[in-house]
């Protein structure tokens, strides 16, 4: 079994950004209203998660951590309909299996919280301990037992960037979520988690981006498309500022990607690389959210309907702006 987490883990968790994503998901699931992301040396020694969320209870804390243990999905049928992020209960197991892990969990029906030690796949301890209603996973030494993952592993710097990315996207997919993420006894980024998109813009990209936004709002059967899009003058240099979310999922999709540059550069007659923040809420029939373990990249059944709905989407926005 700790053989195959191990493995398992290399899928799943390839550097301290995806040990986040999947703990913060997993918060997110577990309708956190707040949550707190700290990190040192990149994350490669120390990573803290604490959300305010529904807890695990006691006697499901030792099981969370099994491969294929999942609260969330019940049926072949829910994988298509999935409404959570997580969905294949491989997180917490993967990362056991390649770190030090400690949990401090409470539910609201349980009194006392539980405080559970993981490391290498080994259980360690089980104990009671005082603690607020929600969850805390403090990760240590990843990758400590698996050195030639070690080995890929970026400069401290470069990890914590890409942490701070995937935070910025969390807190972009959820304004009604606040999101603070510390670096190094620094906090770099705190949102309000009042619900207002245009503020998390604002905060997380500033002044300038906030200040030339104009809105998307879409809808047609089986699709709706909400969100901001940058006036063309402030165009970046690549992708990097092209966010979309699918069903709250941060995704990369080039098909997306062009229906976006496609529609700016047919309104402006160049090529531009824009700034967009686009919720896309599209039915769960229309896609495929099985694709890779990550779940960064999805297949849609109808590529043609997509495309020409975001094409349309933001097209719309563009010209809004001259009536
Ligand atoms: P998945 O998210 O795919 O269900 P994970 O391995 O990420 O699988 O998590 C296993 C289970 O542990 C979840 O289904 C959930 O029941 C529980 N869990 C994990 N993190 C949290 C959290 N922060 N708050 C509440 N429950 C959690
Ligand atoms: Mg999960």
């Amino acid at each position: 079994q700790v053989t195959i987490d191990k493995i398992a883990a290399g899928e799943v968790i390839e550097r301290p950004a995806s040990v986040v994503k999947e703990l913060a998901e997993n918060a997110i699931d577990a309708g956190a209203t707040s949550v707190t992301i700290e990190i040192k040396e990149g994350g490669i020694s120390y990573i803290r998660i604490a959300d305010n969320g529904c807890g695990i209870a006691r006697e499901e804390v030792p099981s969370a951590f099994l491969r294929h243990s999942t609260s969330k999905i019940r049926s072949v049928d829910d994988l298509v309909h999935i409404g959570s992020l997580g969905f294949r209960g491989e997180a917490l197991s993967s990362i056991a299996a390649v770190s030090q892990v400690e949990l401090v969990t409470k539910t609201k029906a349980d009194t006392f919280g539980t405080s559970y030690r993981i490391a290498g796949g080994k259980e360690e301890s089980l104990d009671d301990a005082g603690a607020p209603d929600g969850t805390t996973f403090l990760i240590r030494q990843l990758f400590y037992n698996t050195p030639a993952r070690r080995k890929f592993l970026k400069t401290p710097m470069t990890e914590a960037s890409h942490v701070g990315e995937l935070v910025t996207r969390l807190a972009l997919s959820h304004p009604e979520i606040s999101f603070q993420f510390i670096n190094n006894g620094q906090s770099k980024i705190h949102t309000s988690g009042n619900g207002n998109l245009k503020d998390v813009i604002y905060h997380v990209y500033g002044r300038e981006i906030a200040a030339n936004l104009l809105a998307v709002d879409y809808e047609r059967t089986g699709m709706k498309i909400t969100g901001y899009l940058g006036k063309p003058l402030i165009s970046r240099g690549n992708r990097n500022f092209e966010n979309y979310f699918i069903n709250g999922r941060y995704v990369k999709s080039n098909m997306i990607a062009k229906a976006i540059e496609d529609a700016y550069k047919d309104f402006t007659m160049q090529h531009k690389y824009p700034f967009v923040v686009l919720q896309m809420e599209i039915d769960g029939e229309h896609i495929d959210v099985n694709v890779h373990p990550t779940k960064m990249e999805l297949r849609f059944n109808n590529q043609q309907d997509v495309y020409s709905s975001v094409y349309e989407a933001v097209d719309r926005g563009l010209h809004a702006e001259e009536l």
